[in-house]
């Protein structure tokens, strides 16, 4: 039995809590304390800078920077209007699909840290002309009920214009290996790089490397923390970790889908926001061959990380992307199936130890 097996239930308990806690992008203090208490034994300093990324340092020998990005939001919705009969109406935060809100349970939370819930509501079909059920709803004209009658009762319970929610399910096991939570994207990414501290700390891995661990905010509205938490840390290498579109389910062919369960940890070679240097994808390679684990390339040219802002930051910096494959992920529940993650931790680790090859 491998280590990483003999700890399961800490890292999976560790996931819970990640996935659980509150975090729409600028809205992170909940995901950020969990991790800063988490890894305060294993690195020298922790910080957090004006935007809301939360980076740890651990001193190396060599003078080379390593960065290890995962971003902390999750994306979710924020209050734009309270009625007089106390229904709120929302924005989105981050890229749904509006046909996902209706009957969905939200939970806000108020400026002074209170949580309320409500759920979802929508004009209903029969109330529609004919023509206008056949088409979408836009994430504007859906509401949210509070239980409120008024719109005193619904600034009693918290409410006001600007508070951030989410839609909120708890984490839960579906069946051996197989786990749901609302935000394995980027959860999942921040599990493995928090696990990544620990194999540095404890000696199971190491690297000459200065080692910076960037908890990155505001990823879900367009790479916003990651750029500039480069622009700071200056990396000779940076790699972001993702929860990325597993997409092998009814509906989608074969050609259209970017990665799959399990199938092992996803390379990324181009998508929407970076085409990664080919010497980072042979080294990722190599390292998947040298641990044996499972392997997939991530289908060019979908979806964006923030290896994207990275290497767009000062005159430019060498970024690569490992993720999990998720399924639903931008949805109220995504699944994980563990050996995802293990094997996609096996390979970061030998990145990690080998990343000084690309500095
Ligand atoms: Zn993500």
């Amino acid at each position: 039995m491998t280590e990483i097996a003999m700890d399961k239930t800490y890292y999976v308990s560790l996931l819970e809590r990640l996935s659980n806690a509150f975090g729409p992008s600028n809205y992170e203090d909940d995901v950020r304390t969990l991790i800063a208490e988490t890894i305060k034994p294993w690195v020298k300093d922790i910080r957090q800078d004006a935007l809301g990324n939360l980076i740890a340092f651990r001193p190396g020998t060599n003078g080379k920077r390593l960065m290890l990005d995962a971003h902390t939001d999750e994306i979710g919705i924020m209050v734009r209007h309270i009625d007089s009969r106390g229904f709120l109406r929302f924005a989105t935060i981050g890229g749904w699909d509006d046909r996902m809100f209706p009957g969905h349970r939200v939970t806000f939370k108020s400026r002074d840290g209170r949580f309320y819930h409500g759920v979802i509501g929508m004009t209903p079909p029969h109330v529609l002309p004919p023509a206008q059920r056949e088409k979408a709803i836009a994430a504007e004209d859906y509401f949210v009920d509070l239980g409120a009658e008024t719109a005193d009762e619904a600034a009693a319970l918290g409410a006001s214009v600007g508070d951030p929610g989410t839609l909120s399910y708890p984490f839960m096991k579906l069946k051996d290996d197989v786990y749901l939570g609302k935000a394995f994207d980027d959860r999942v990414g921040c599990l493995t790089v928090i696990s990544l501290l620990k194999a540095l700390a404890e000696g199971d891995i190491t690297t000459d490397m200065d080692v910076y661990a960037n908890f990155a905010t505001s990823e879900e509205v367009g790479l916003r923390g990651a750029g500039p938490a480069a622009f700071g840390i200056d990396p000779h290498v940076a790699i972001a970790f993702e929860g990325t579109i597993g997409s092998d389910f009814p509906g989608v062919p074969e050609e259209k889908r970017p990665c799959a369960q399990r199938k092992g940890p996803v390379i990324t070679i181009a998508d929407k926001s970076v085409l990664v240097p080919r010497r980072m994808i042979d080294l990722m390679t190599d390292c998947a061959r040298e641990t044996g684990v499972p392997y997939q390339y991530k289908m060019p040219i979908y979806g964006g990380t923030n290896a994207g802002s990275i290497h767009m930051s000062r005159a430019g910096i060498l970024a690569g992307c490992i993720a999990t494959p998720c399924r639903y992920i931008h949805s109220p529940n995504t699944t994980l199936y563990w050996p995802d993650f293990e094997n996609t931790l096996t390979l970061a680790k030998r990145v990690v130890s080998r990343a000084h090859e690309l500095a």
